[in-house]
């Protein structure tokens, strides 16, 4: 058989054509990914079971089925694929897979085939347990949901159980009247409804999809936001306060090379839903501190990618916060403004029907309050 004619050859492999290039390695499709899903595998390497551990850990990996929760998901899947296939290897964890339903979520906007997309997702996952929900549903999984709603908004809103639960969280939400709040509070039940639903399943850890990038707009839209003191959760690998640990596996890879994986990866076509183009016609103003700290980091952190990995890697150096002596945020669970371990804020209430040391710093700037706003 005559030797494969290969014109620029792939530098790891030298027996294919090189498709992509990364971090100054040029390489070919299958090389490319095994270089990406070694910096997931890395991160994974503190789950490797140990000769007395009895029963496997449950991971929630939640999915929005954008490009990055997609690819954490392939990646993980084809490890765990790995260790069934071998003789002498043990499986690390189990998965769950929860997808939350975009159509509920602002941030998104495309939900018309989004049952096309889940489908896809079910029929090329098919082994692990999974969950869908709507953010919504978070009335069902939290029940004091109810008794928060009515504190953090005080009496310009009155929830009414007997609305459906979609029209109840968009009462709550019209209350809000920025941008900003609005995401914010948008992640803040998100993020609540995540742990809740690993917290049901037993599943001891979550696995964000966040990449570097997203990671780096996480840290800097949060300081921003006065979200300062709940950064070591939201960016970094540790306890949260729901007593799920949460990671993010991608911490080391970039959203650009995330979307390079999806390309190589036919089967994620149509589990993926695209996400709209980052239009230029977009008045700053009307954009929330999140979307604008997203849009920085994309458009610098292509410039200058090792400062954006910088600001991730710092945040993740953040001490994690004993939970068990200190009192939460009845709504984001982050400590509270007005305790002295904090950030050295302190958050009075001006309105007579608040009570301003149930929420801490970050919710109060988002709560409907002219005082505040
Ligand atoms: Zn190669
Ligand atoms: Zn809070």
């Amino acid at each position: 058989m005559p030797a494969k004619e290969i014109s620029r050859p792939c530098m790891d492999c030298k027996d294919a054509e090189i498709v992509f290039t990364v971090r100054k390695r040029q390489l070919c499709s299958d090389c490319y990914k095994r270089f990406i899903s070694y910096k997931v595998h890395r991160r994974l390497e503190p789950y490797r079971p140990t000769k007395q551990q009895e029963t496997r850990p449950k991971i929630l990996v939640p999915l929005s089925l954008g490009v990055s929760s997609a690819v954490l998901l392939r990646i993980v899947d084809d490890q765990i694929q790995h260790q069934l296939a071998k003789v002498f290897s043990k499986v690390f964890f189990d998965l769950h897979i929860l997808v939350i339903n975009p159509s509920s979520n602002i941030n998104i906007n495309s939900s018309e085939s989004f049952d096309q997309h889940y489908d896809a997702l079910l029929k090329e996952f098919p082994r692990h347990d999974h969950t869908r929900l709507s953010v919504h549903d978070i009335f069902d999984y939290i029940p004091d949901m109810k008794e928060i709603m009515h504190e953090y908004a005080g009496s310009q809103f009155s929830d009414d159980s007997s609305l459906s639960n979609e029209d109840r969280l968009a009462a709550f939400r019209g209350s809000v009247s920025t941008a900003s709040s609005k995401a914010d509070l948008d992640y803040v039940l998100l993020t609540r409804l995540v742990a809740a639903v690993a917290q049901k399943n037993k599943c001891q850890t979550v696995f964000w999809g966040d990449s570097d990038s997203r990671l780096a707009a996480k840290a800097l839209a949060g300081v921003s936001k006065g979200r300062g003191a709940s950064m070591t959760w939201q960016v970094s690998d540790g306890m949260s306060p729901w007593g799920v640990r949460f990671e993010f596996p991608l911490r080391d890879l970039y959203k650009t090379e995330l979307v390079q994986y999806a390309s190589a990866c036919p089967e994620l076509s149509d589990i993926v839903i695209p996400e709209p183009p980052l239009s230029d016609n977009v008045l700053t103003k009307n954009l929330s501190i999140d979307e604008l700290m997203i849009r920085y980091v994309q458009t610098q952190g292509a410039k200058y990618p090792g400062i954006m990995s910088n600001v991730a890697r710092t945040a993740n150096k953040l001490e994690h916060p004993g939970f068990d002596d200190a009192a939460g945020c009845a709504l984001c669970g982050g400590l509270l403004g007005n305790t002295k371990r904090n950030t050295g804020v302190t958050v009075t209430s001006q309105s007579a029907d608040s009570e301003g040391s149930q929420f801490c710093y970050g919710c109060m700037r988002s709560r409907p309050d002219p005082m505040l706003n």
